[in-house]
């Protein structure tokens, strides 16, 4: 690559945008970045993708994607946004080895308050590993024209001043160590380390507001082979028990391609698990119900367990400063992080470049106003998953952030009869997973159709087994109950 310092912008500085700028630069070459570059290329006359690592040319780990070692699910809402921003993925995930489960159908999943029903499809998500997933958007994205991916390029910091961003500093490894790359337009998609807020003060901006709320949640992970015949057993998850005195832990096993199963357990602050191999069955039988441990006890492992920390809720509050440079956006987890129990953050990071993708529509990108217009968009993308995660891991012994005020109580003593009635009243659950697969507002679990379903209760108690069939069953080497 060629290092190459471009006088400034393609417009003079702060004067009229120019009809077509030349060069969008995205930081970051994870989901949200390729995403973003998706939509650039209808914008610019280059777009080109600074990424720190080398990009595998198959589903393999890479050194700046830790989290895929762990259950990573994309949820119907998220899928869909990546559909219409890359028409035809979907098919290409499968023709890979995705799986795509119907959600209740394919899900064995005992929430805080009871088994969930397995009905008629209502949403769905896509199963496979992470790897797996990005690559088959990495392919799509880098076959659009006018998109470049430069490997092992770390980016610094910005260049420009408060009131435009006009380029990067960074280092190439491949090509000489540090310099800049000029840009009319930049995206910061570098993931929960970015240090866009650190680089933002560097041009006189100032600091930008962080909520977080820590509930001290560890995953651990580990691959199976699945036992002949059972590759495509339902999505199984057990969520931690609604007492509040415990620290929460629970696990999810999805299939992944090449007929393996990936569980990953979970526990809060002081109920973390740990990365001794031997400790990992034992950690899901305790849970609040064993059906994890015991189809694992006749699965073959296939990988050590591997540790994840980075699970805080994290969300910078960049629309909320007074002053925002043109040509400088952020997205993805650099803006919102969630913990990862929530199966959020791939959906917001989809669903930011469709906001992006909208609010430069008809725009020009070098428009002064275009880039704090859409910083704006993104923040209000971020809220529902921000809501659902923060409002509810607060409460775990040892969580550290911001207490919600007393009302939210109120708010949350609703939300736990709205998910007890769903575990009997089909029409509850599938506002639930509307609202949980980012594919309905938040609002629409207090229309009156469900808060009066809720009000009424759930009448029967929730079944005490998995809903889990004879078939499945045997398939998986397991009696029946
Ligand atoms: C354990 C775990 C499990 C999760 N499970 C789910 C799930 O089931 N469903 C779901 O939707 N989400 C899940 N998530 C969240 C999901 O992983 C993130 O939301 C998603 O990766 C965000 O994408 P991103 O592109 O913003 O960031 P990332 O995927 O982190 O990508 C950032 C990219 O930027 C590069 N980079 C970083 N710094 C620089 C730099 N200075 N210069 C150049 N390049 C740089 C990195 O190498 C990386 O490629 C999980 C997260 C964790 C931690």
């Amino acid at each position: 690559m060629s290092v190459e310092e471009r006088a400034e912008t393609s417009t003079p500085r702060h004067g009229p945008p120019a009809a077509r700028p030349r060069r969008a630069v995205v930081l970051g070459g994870g989901l949200a970045g390729m995403l973003a570059a998706s939509v650039l290329t209808g914008h610019a006359d280059e777009v080109v993708v600074l990424e720190r690592d080398r990009l595998p040319a198959t589903a393999l780990p890479r050194k700046g994607l830790p989290q895929a070692r762990h259950a990573h699910v994309l949820l119907s809402g998220g899928a869909r946004a990546m559909e219409s921003l890359l028409p035809g993925i979907t098919d290409a995930w499968l023709a890979a080895g995705a799986r795509r489960m119907a959600l209740p159908t394919a899900l064995v999943s005992l929430s805080a308050q009871g088994w969930i029903p397995r009905a008629a499809e209502r949403q769905f998500l896509i199963s496979c590993s992470r790897d797996l997933l990005d690559l088959v958007v990495r392919q799509r994205v880098t076959a659009l024209p006018r998109v470049t991916v430069r490997e092992g390029v770390e980016v610094h910091g910005l260049t420009g001043d408060a009131r435009r961003v006009t380029g990067v500093r960074l280092t190439d490894e491949g090509n000489g160590g540090p310099g800049t790359l000029a840009a009319d337009f930049v995206v910061d998609a570098t993931g929960r380390g970015s240090r866009a807020p650190r680089w933002l003060t560097g041009l006189g901006l100032p600091a930008v507001r962080e909520e977080t709320v820590d509930s001290g949640l560890v995953y651990a992970s580990r691959l199976f082979r699945a036992p002949p015949g059972a590759e495509d057993f339902p999505l199984v998850s057990v969520a931690p028990s609604p007492g509040r005195d415990l620290p929460g832990q629970g696990m999810t096993m999805h299939p992944v391609e090449g007929g393996r199963w990936l569980m990953t357990v979970s526990g809060t602050r002081g109920g973390e698990p740990s990365r001794d191999n031997d400790a990992f069955e034992p950690f899901a039988r305790r849970l609040r119900h064993p059906i994890a441990a015991d189809l694992i006890a006749r699965a073959e492992p296939l990988t050590d367990v591997h540790l994840n920390r980075s699970t805080v809720n994290r969300r910078r509050r960049f629309e909320r400063l007074d002053a925002w440079p043109a040509g400088f956006v952020v997205t993805g987890d650099a803006v919102a992080a969630y913990n990862p129990v929530y199966g959020h953050g791939m959906s917001v990071a989809a669903l930011d470049a469709v906001a992006l993708r909208e609010v430069l529509a008809g725009e020009v990108l070098a428009d002064p106003r275009v880039a704090r217009r859409a910083q704006r968009a993104l923040a209000r993308t971020a809220d529902a998953a921000w809501a659902m995660a923060a409002g509810e891991d607060i409460h775990y012994p040892g969580a550290v952030g911001e207490r919600p005020p007393a009302a939210t109580r109120l708010l949350r003593g609703y939300l736990q009869r709205l998910m007890r009635t769903g575990t009997v009243d089909h029409a509850v659950t599938r506002v639930l997973l509307d609202v949980m697969t980012l594919s309905a507002p938040l609002s629409r679990l207090f229309a009156p159709d469900v808060a009066l379903r809720v009000a009424r209760g759930p009448g029967l108690r929730p079944p005490h087994e998995p809903p889990v069939t004879a078939d499945e069953m045997a398939r998986a080497g397991l009696a029946a109950r």
